[in-house]
């Protein structure tokens, strides 16, 4: 068969370049010893699961730990995943946990275009090439014909796939592939495997060590009848060509490893050096089953970036699952930046990385607590601009006040900092009582009329500039007029005696001015509110009983 004519029926010559264009085009990048290129390559589907910040950082450790670079591929291929603005996505959300990229999709680079769909001439010189070689030919067969083959080989008890007799278009005469091009049927092209999985090698696979990989016999497709490639086939040669050395990558593709071999040797390539890393897992009852981005909202980075977790908490997290000995360097160097760890491939889990909230919670109050009072202020005025409601934006419109309701209910800025605070949102809604004055009162656990009264003679008494236990005198002053007991020794020796005790006066206050029965010191609260605002509040409790 004359298959450089063949070649040029399926692809016209004036498609593509030669191939040493390609090679001259993107020349083997210069870097220092031992430093790797790597990079993430997601498809766009607008989704960002945990495990992709995960292998990001993998990725982004190893390469720049040692003078490399961190690309981004956008593997576009599937029309059916794509969805608008998932760039921006990917971008915005590992940016925020700060994964930066050398170059790649939306940056600039030498090694590009970093979108697949964009190199299609590429794709299209090497199954050309292959095509004239004899290592890839057209596949007319239908999905019914292919449907066929897979109910036989099921009822039969044999291996899936298009190979041996399997492979039916892999021997077509000349005449039957220029009819069927002719007829006009679609085609796909297939690599015509040279594999035989009755031989197995041993390979080293950076995160599992040695495994053993059997040959490939699979005549893949290699271009769909669009022409757009496959995964196997556009990773195979923009990996070579964006000059990859390392792949790190989900556990999923381990099963297409003997495939990707095939490919780089038929292509000619050097092999990149692959870490399988496993999947992120969860407890879930008495299962331990993969992190699901319909089961679980932790799934997705959105949820962390909505909730407000600090991006270093999330990071510092992720070490901890990623490196086994992470830990143990934390604790010795907590002050050090993330960054001087040691990151080591070797080290990541072989068996799946176990994801537990509550130990992310932990790490995370125990990081805000360390901020600084214009670090607390800045995270918490970035998020509400971001994700805060138009209340919580108002929130930040005075600075002043907002930084003494943060000294107060988180400690920011004093020795008795809080150490229960895990996310900005949760943050805001503690200070909220400061800010919003149409809350809900918690119940009053005494009568309306009692309530009212106590309130009444409060509000009548109460002075800003009074300090803290001129204030207080002033409340047991009220709860002593209305028969509440003010020495609690009395109070616990006979609690008939009274209707309640100056603490239950001092509740009654609190609901009235935060709506809440739990805050921190009240005086302080109404000293932060202002006299107009804490006889406003009062003024509008007892106006609802
Ligand atoms: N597009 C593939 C994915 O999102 C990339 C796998 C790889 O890193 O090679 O799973």
């Amino acid at each position: 068969m004359d298959l450089k004519k063949l070649a040029n029926a399926l692809i016209p010559d004036e498609n593509v370049k030669p191939l040493e264009y390609y090679e001259e085009l993107y020349p083997l990048r210069d870097l220092p010893k031992g430093a790797e290129v790597t990079r993430l390559a997601p498809s766009p589907t607008g989704f960002m699961h945990l495990g992709n910040l995960y292998v990001a950082l993998a990725n982004e450790r190893i390469a720049h730990q040692n003078g490399g670079v961190f690309y981004l591929r956008i593997e576009d291929t599937d029309e059916k995943r794509k969805v608008e603005g998932a760039v921006e996505v990917i971008h915005a959300s590992l940016k925020y946990f700060g994964v930066a990229f050398d170059e790649g999709a939306d940056l600039c680079g030498n090694y590009g275009p970093y979108y697949q769909r964009q190199r299609a001439e590429i794709y299209h010189a090497f199954a050309k090439d292959l095509i004239e070689k004899g290592l890839a030919y057209p596949c007319f067969c239908t999905e019914e014909d292919l449907e066929k083959t897979r109910e036989y080989q099921t009822e039969n008890k044999l291996l899936p796939g298009y190979y041996g007799e399997f492979a039916k278009c892999r021997n077509l005469s000349e005449e039957e592939i220029y009819a069927n091009l002719a007829a006009g049927k679609p085609y796909v092209i297939r690599l015509k495997s040279q594999g035989d999985v009755d031989v197995k090698h041993t390979f080293h696979d950076e995160v599992k060590g040695d495994i053993t990989v059997t040959e490939n016999n699979q005549d893949v497709v290699i271009l769909k009848s669009d022409g757009i490639p496959t995964y196997h086939f556009a990773h195979a040669i923009d990996d070579h060509f964006m000059r990859t050395t390392l792949v790190i990558r989900g556990e999923e593709w381990l099963s297409s490893l003997p495939i990707h071999i095939e490919l780089f040797k038929t292509l000619g390539f050097r092999l990149p050096k692959y870490g399988h890393n496993c999947s992120i897992q969860k407890i879930d009852g008495e299962t331990r089953r993969k992190l699901s981005k319909r089961k679980d909202p932790e799934a997705s980075l959105t949820f962390y970036r909505e909730q407000g977790y600090h991006p270093e908490a999330v990071r510092t997290y992720m070490m901890t699952l990623l490196n086994s000995n992470f830990e143990e360097w934390m604790l010795k160097f907590s002050d050090k930046p993330l960054d001087e760890f040691k990151y080591s491939i070797g080290k990541m889990g072989k068996s799946g990385a176990l994801f537990d909230i509550l130990k992310l919670n932990d790490i995370s109050k125990t990081y805000m607590s360390k901020l600084s009072e214009v670090e607390t202020y800045d995270f918490l005025y970035a998020w509400a601009q971001e994700f805060g409601s138009e209340e919580q934006k108002g929130y930040f419109a005075d600075k002043e006040y907002m930084l003494k309701a943060l000294a107060l209910c988180m400690g920011v800025g004093g020795k008795k900092r809080r150490k229960d605070f895990i996310c900005a949102k949760q943050a805001l809604q503690t200070v909220c009582y400061f800010f919003n004055d149409g809350f809900k009162n918690a119940e009053y656990r005494f009568e309306k009329q009692t309530v009212k009264r106590i309130l009444q003679d409060f509000a009548a008494e109460y002075t800003y500039a009074d300090d803290c236990s001129a204030w207080f005198e002033k409340v047991k002053a009220v709860a002593a007029k209305n028969g509440f007991a003010t020495d609690m020794k009395a109070y616990k020796a006979d609690p008939t005696a009274y209707p309640g005790n100056v603490s239950d006066v001092a509740e009654m206050l609190r609901i009235a001015t935060t709506g809440l029965a739990n805050t921190p010191d009240l005086w302080t609260i109404m000293q932060i509110l202002g006299e107009e605002k804490t006889l406003a509040r009062l003024q509008k409790a007892i106006d609802t009983l």
